[in-house]
């Protein structure tokens, strides 16, 4: 039996993904092999990594001076890779702070840079909000502005696309690229982990705009050299051929749902479903700002927490699971990623006023 699964990551796929990676597992594309025992040099396997990149550029129409990468290391490792690429001798760079994940990467930053300008800083809302557009302190002589789109833990989602100027724009997308479509000309660089909206964990994507591939400061690996990586097709060293194919999967299933208006609306009419169900109930709370309430995880916590542990057992046993929220911060989280379907919410909602009415 599926359960719906509604974790941060690794998270929830579209079934109809692991149903062809299931028939194919032994014999893929008449190889007599599995995907995962055939060489990424062999003709089949570039074959499917190039059709994956070809979907993903339509799927978020990126221009043709931007550079797909298929990478590893997660999103953590491009917190030292941007850093290493982008920062130039100046060594300088702005960050915005809305959360745990801009957190951490302005401490990644600040092992490779002198000057981390901290440009607007949430934490007096205990990270409930996004800094208005206007209220940036920008450095003019940063190489690059860094944000997270998605703050994964907190449930804050920018609404709007900072106006970073002449400099480069870098947004961490881990947890929603793909959720509804991005202008990916505004950016620099826009790079994500997979476990969430593209696949298994283990790879992480990397769009790059072309003039800004090599700059990486001398000693920079050369596995997390974005030229060095470009040039050889993301093939340099043996990708993770697995998560990469299954990745080619997904994108093929939200092309044929339709592509990234049709999800967006999907995820949009979601996410409204379960925040109205919290708004409504004078019994679950959502602490975010409803103008930058994140689409993709929800977090809530109950009128009473010595009740979570009831919640979070009656809600498995209706096959709703890993609603815990962040070890950091406890309560609940609802990750309503593309994979979640509009069922798996209602069956959320329905669970959550069943549970008010009789412990409310
Ligand atoms: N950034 C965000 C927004 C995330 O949600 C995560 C992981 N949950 C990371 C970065 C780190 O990703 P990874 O574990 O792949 O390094």
């Amino acid at each position: 039996m599926r359960v719906f699964n509604f974790a941060a990551g690794p998270a929830t796929l579209p079934l109809q993904v692991l149903e062809q990676a299931r028939d194919e597992l032994t014999d893929w594309q008449g190889c007599g092999m599995s995907v995962m025992e055939v060489s990424h040099r062999s003709g089949t396997f570039v074959a499917a990594a190039r059709a994956a990149e070809s979907r993903l550029r339509e799927l978020l129409s990126v221009p043709p001076n931007y550079k797909v990468l298929f990478l590893q290391g997660g999103a953590t490792g491009q917190f030292a890779a941007i850093p290493l690429n982008l920062a130039g001798a100046e060594a300088r760079a702005d960050y915005l702070n809305t959360g745990a994940w801009s957190k951490k990467a302005i401490a990644e930053a600040r092992r490779f840079l002198a000057h981390v300008n901290v440009a607007a800083d949430e934490s007096a809302t205990n990270y409930t909000t996004v800094p208005a557009a206007a209220s940036l302190r920008l450095d003019p002589a940063a190489a690059y502005l860094h944000y997270t789109a998605n703050e994964t833990i907190g449930g804050v989602e920018f609404p709007y696309v900072p106006d970073s100027g002449a400099v480069p724009l870098i947004a961490d997308m881990s947890s929603s690229i793909l959720s509804r479509p991005v202008p990916v000309e505004r950016f620099g660089l826009i790079y994500g982990g997979a476990q969430k909206n593209i696949g298994p964990a283990g790879l992480v994507v990397v769009i790059v705009r072309e003039e800004l591939l090599g700059r990486a400061r001398p000693g920079t690996p050369s596995v997390w050299d974005y030229h060095a990586m470009a040039a050889e097709d993301s093939m340099l060293n043996t990708p993770p051929t697995f998560a990469l194919y299954l990745a080619g999967l997904v994108f093929k299933w939200l092309q044929e749902q339709g592509g990234l208006s049709v999800i967006a609306a999907r995820n949009e009419a979601k996410a409204r479903a379960l925040y109205e169900a919290i708004d409504g109930s004078g019994f679950y709370r959502n602490p975010v700002d409803k103008g930058c309430r994140s689409w993709m995880n929800v977090p809530f916590t109950l009128a009473d927490p010595a009740l979570d542990a009831l919640f979070l057992s009656t809600a498995r046993a209706a096959g709703l699971v890993n609603l815990e929220g962040h070890r950091s911060v406890g309560g609940m989280r609802a990750s309503l990623y593309n994979a979640m379907p509009p069922e798996g919410v209602a069956a959320l909602v329905a669970c959550m006023k069943e549970f008010e009415r009789r412990h409310g």
